[in-house]
């Protein structure tokens, strides 16, 4: 029998929220569902706390977000959550406390845990990036059953993927591409039935990929704004911000080239981002064999938080680091923590690539 596997990213284990410095708090304007044993705990709660807390949860067993803001009712006006100050850290419902973990299971086989990017805390070590780490994990509970040579297919494929994207003599457009033909590959394996043993050898990184002209990249970018434009917003301000970069798009496309000559650490964080969106999404095709829109939508959110970076620099004139973690951030928020939205996304990649989508 095998034995489970736990994967997390090296910077999984330096993750810390930082709390009252945060510029976007997870503490609000989301919902937060109580898991039952905290509330119950919180029903033993006595004294003027206990009475907050009940005042502060709904009958569905959310905490009562307050004002327009939509905070949650222990966030003091410091930035700090009240619970801990007063009941300690290991008061936290589940979700307050895993935030912005996340853990996917892959029947008895794996067990991933990452990191979320809509942290900003989060998005700075993914951005810096790390390499996998492979351990049992401590409480193996199997998750729901895969199909295991369907899984060391894609398994195998994102790994090559991954070493791909640490290839430090490629350029992030070479990588790009390369993932391209990898996933496309992939996706003929998975509908045909192949063994990851079947899989021909992959030629080596930076053979012959067709190169897009600047027209064709413009035109699906453009589709791909409009797309994004017509999901249901996290932040109201985001399709404005989309809508914007829609009407620059020509010349924020000219000038991604010297954007990246002068930002040279850029590449490698694109390569960090493509990295995180792939060991977070595609191996989930191991569910229902969607390989390919997985990894084409990976490859759009990086173009995505590309085009706003250069749209913050075209407009203000500069670019930092925290510029970019705050693109990336943003573009997390507004796809990751929506499945719909990163359904329509991968639907729509998907379609894209099979040339089953109309142009307008
Ligand atoms: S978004 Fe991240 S850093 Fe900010 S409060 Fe939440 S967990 Fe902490």
């Amino acid at each position: 029998m095998s034995v489970m596997e736990l994967i997390k990213p090296s910077y999984y284990d330096e993750f810390h929220c930082i709390a009252s410095a945060c510029r976007d708090s997870c503490c609000i304007g989301w919902e937060i569902d109580i898991d039952r044993e905290s509330l119950e705990r919180y029903k033993q709660v006595d004294g003027p706390l206990g009475e907050r807390l009940r005042r502060a949860v709904t009958e569905d067993g959310c905490f009562r977000l307050t004002g327009e803001e939509e905070r949650c009712p222990f966030l003091n006006g410091e930035g700090l959550c009240d619970l801990i100050l007063e009941l300690g850290e290991a008061s936290l419902c589940e979700i307050c406390r895993e935030h912005p973990r996340y853990y996917e299971w892959y029947g008895s086989l794996r067990k991933e845990a990452g990191i979320g990017l809509c942290c900003e805390a989060a998005a700075r070590l993914i951005l810096k990036g790390g390499s996998l780490e492979r351990t049992a994990p401590e409480t193996p509970e199997p998750g729901d059953e895969v199909d295991g040579e369907l899984f060391s297919l894609l398994d195998g494929a994102r790994d090559r993927m991954l070493a791909v994207l640490a290839e430090e003599r490629l350029s992030l457009e070479e990588k790009e591409r390369e993932i391209c033909r990898m996933a496309e590959e992939t996706q003929r394996a998975v509908d045909e039935g192949w063994r990851w043993d079947d899989m021909e050898t992959v030629p080596a990184a930076g053979a012959e990929v067709p190169r897009p002209d600047l027209s064709w990249t413009e035109r699906l970018c453009r589709e791909l704004l409009t797309v994004l434009s017509r999901l249901e917003p996290m932040d109201p301000a985001w399709p404005g911000q989309l809508a914007a970069m829609e009407g620059r798009l020509p010349e924020l496309l000219a000038a991604v080239p010297e954007f990246l000559s002068r930002h040279p650490q850029r590449e490698r964080e694109y390569a960090n981002l493509l990295s995180y969106f792939l060991f977070r999404h595609f191996l989930k095709a191991a569910f229902d064999g969607e390989a390919l829109p997985r990894a084409l939508a990976a490859l759009a959110g990086v173009q995505v938080v590309c085009l706003r970076d250069v749209f913050l620099w075209l407009t203000k004139g500069s670019f930092s680091f925290e510029d970019g973690v705050e693109s990336a951030r943003r573009y997390s928020k507004e796809l990751e923590y929506c499945e719909e939205n990163l359904e329509a996304l991968e639907r729509w990649c998907g379609e894209r690539w099979n040339g089953r989508y109309e142009t307008n």
